[in-house]
């Protein structure tokens, strides 16, 4: 027998797989998940349907129940939807469809780590575009960004991850317009779109190339259950279907995606509460010494801290309290990122900030 030990492909061997530590701790404010539980009446509606699955069969390919429950919550057609395990494979279907070798995406930067991370995988070329100092993105730079590297799919992630920038319609539209003239696909990340106030959803049509990604990840309380999908053009999602594994969605994923839509008012109820405890958060930062603190559209803020912001990260960690360290990322130097929790945990943010700012600030 051979001894030699397989490798990967050329284009992988640089790349480090993505991380984001889970750490024991008592408030862990760290992935932009929601503080809160769905609800006990969802877990028993979810348990009930779940008696009478029959597990020895397939689940349903098309996931139609859960296409037609989601369809007519968004008012969208569900032929315009395509739903997958989390966001994350959403993008990666579209990835290996629209991108792959010979092919570039275009995201601006800084942004969800994993549209460069899935490009990569999928062997296809990342393109980093830049954006303004606000971390809104320039419209006429990223036309001619387009117009000169021509990808094939670029990535607009609004609110953005980790700024919690929202672009302006205007902007979103611009890019459509500059994607469609080289037939690239727009993608519009937004896992955090509920909690902003206006959504791409309402550009979606058949004559645009553009696809607005989102997830039950963040609002529907349901990082666990690992469900995600797409609104896109009817011809875009019968391209992805052919790409999407078979089966990839389990039952227990399906019915909980479907029933979860009967708690939409929970839901809301939820995203009021933490856009109130974010303006709460971003006063009481906007008030520090020390702190310069980003508008968000999202459920989380990115500070940049005038010291030394890891030795801060490490500080608020001893007091357990853990929040996502983006100190030595390129173009947001200094900067971490708090999710908003319940109020108490929220509370307990502050308090730990409160009192290890002092020590770290310059
Ligand atoms: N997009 C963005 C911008 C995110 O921040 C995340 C999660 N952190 C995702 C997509 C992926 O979410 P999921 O796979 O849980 O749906």
């Amino acid at each position: 027998m051979t001894r030699t030990r397989p490798l990967p492909r050329d284009d992988l061997r640089a790349l480090e797989g993505y991380h984001s530590p889970q750490v024991d701790v008592d408030v862990r404010l760290n992935t932009n998940e929601s503080p809160y539980a769905p609800p006990a009446a969802f877990v028993e509606r979810w348990l009930e349907a779940l008696r009478t699955v029959e597990w020895n069969r397939y689940p349903d390919r098309a996931a139609t129940e859960l296409r037609t429950a989601l369809g007519a919550f968004l008012g969208q057609s569900p032929a315009r939807l395509l739903c997958g395990n989390g966001s994350n494979e959403i993008l990666q279907t579209l990835l290996l469809t629209y991108g792959g070798a010979g092919r570039r995406a275009l995201m601006f930067e800084p942004t969800y780590a994993l549209h460069a991370q899935i490009a990569r995988g999928t062997g296809t070329e990342v393109v980093e575009g830049e954006r303004r100092t606000d971390y809104t993105i320039d419209p006429d730079d990223a036309t001619s960004t387009i117009e000169q590297c021509r990808p094939a799919v670029v990535f607009v992630c609004t609110p953005n991850n980790p700024t919690g920038t929202v672009e302006s319609r205007a902007t979103v539209e611009r890019l459509a317009g500059a994607a469609a003239d080289v037939g690239a696909v727009l993608v519009v990340d937004e896992a955090y779109g509920e909690f902003a106030q206006w959504s791409a959803l309402e550009l979606v049509s058949d004559d645009v190339p553009l696809t607005v990604v989102r997830t039950y990840s963040k609002v529907w309380s349901l990082a666990g259950a690992r469900l995600g999908f797409a609104v896109a053009p009817t011809w875009m999602i019968g391209q992805l279907e052919k790409v999407l594994l078979p089966y990839n969605l389990s039952v227990p994923t399906q019915v909980a995606g479907t029933i979860a839509l009967e708690f939409a008012s929970e839901m809301e109820q939820r995203v009021a509460t933490l856009v109130e405890e974010r303006g709460r958060l971003f006063a009481a930062l906007a008030d520090a010494d020390g702190i310069d603190v980003c508008p968000s559209g999202a459920n989380f803020l990115m500070l940049r801290v005038a010291g030394d912001a890891h030795e801060l990260w490490k500080r608020l960690l001893a007091r357990n309290v853990l929040v996502r360290d983006f100190s030595s990322w390129p173009r947001i130097e200094g900067c971490l990122r708090v999710t908003v929790g319940t109020p108490e945990e929220n509370d307990a943010f502050l308090g730990a900030l409160g009192e290890a700012l002092p020590e770290v600030v310059r």
